[in-house]
């Protein structure tokens, strides 16, 4: 009937994405999340002055009034800025005057124009996308582009939609940019410097050709320093091949004068409750 040979739904709920979670795990979950709520009732935000970089991947249909939610909770705790505003604080030589958020969001997910646009632009909220770009414009309805979708998540196989170029066109009067997340959401530990070197230019390169952009700001997939990339070599190669910043994924706030080549930021999932942002947060 199709020629649609591959089978796996495309994944359009949080519920559907992370379905798989085993009982034990839900039951870890709790307890956590239990023990988050008893310490954030002593977390405070009073003097504390620096830049943080919430990391969000996606905001599906159902987790549109939780993401709505954490940037008004978010807003009551400092001020949204964009990415080269954020840069610019933490390198321009002058102590930073109060708390300030920069959203970003990393794999370039179709549901950033549907789930998280209408939201982020009616709040005046910046956001940097940062995007894989061989993934960009591949259509799951094309047999060899959903098999490539695919293996997205190695280890956990489902489908989600990415945006296309025209798409990422679209969003850029809207308080959106755009930075790059690799070639091919590569594993940069374990590629020598002449790959990373190919991955990080030629990302750089299709995003200011494909969107007439200055492509300044790079995202490392996954993100941890030494067990995702080497801190002694990726930074190095972004700097030279004329980015402003390279983030990770380790949690932290950054301060004047911070290493915007190693830049930290706060994972973060829309259905969280305000409780466990106030933790992760204030830390
Ligand atoms: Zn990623």
């Amino acid at each position: 009937m199709s020629s649609n040979r591959v089978s796996a739904p495309i994944v359009r709920t949080y519920r559907e994405f992370g379905a798989r979670q085993s009982p034990l795990g839900r039951m870890r979950g709790l307890v956590r999340k239990a023990a988050v709520a008893g310490l954030s009732a002593k977390a405070s935000f009073k003097g504390q002055s620096w830049v943080r970089f919430p990391c969000y991947h996606h905001v599906f249909a159902d987790e549109r009034k939780g993401f709505e939610r954490q940037l008004q909770y978010m807003r009551t705790i400092g001020e949204f800025i964009p990415m080269d505003d954020a840069i610019e604080m933490i390198t321009g030589g002058s102590p930073i005057d109060g708390r300030y958020f920069s959203v970003t969001f990393d794999d370039g997910f179709r549901n950033c124009l549907e789930h998280m646009m209408p939201i982020t632009a009616e709040l005046g909220v910046p956001v940097i996308i940062y995007l894989p770009t061989d993934y960009i414009g591949r259509d799951a309805s094309t047999p060899s582009d959903a098999e490539r979708m695919l293996r997205f998540y190695p280890e956990d196989p489902k489908l989600v939609e990415f945006l296309n170029w025209d798409e990422c066109r679209s969003m850029l009067g809207h308080g959106v940019s755009f930075g790059s997340h690799t070639v091919n959401h590569a594993h940069l530990i374990e590629l020598g410097a002449d790959a990373i070197t190919d991955e990080l230019k030629r990302s750089k390169e299709a995003i200011e050709e494909k969107l007439g952009i200055a492509c300044r700001h790079f995202a490392c997939p996954w993100g941890k320093p030494v067990v995702d990339f080497d801190p002694a070599v990726a930074p190095g190669i972004a700097r030279a091949l004329g980015y402003s910043s390279f983030a990770a994924s380790n949690r932290g706030a950054m301060r004047a004068g911070g290493d915007v080549f190693m830049l930290t930021r706060d994972h973060m999932v829309a259905d969280w409750e305000n409780f466990q942002l106030r933790y992760f947060l204030s830390r």
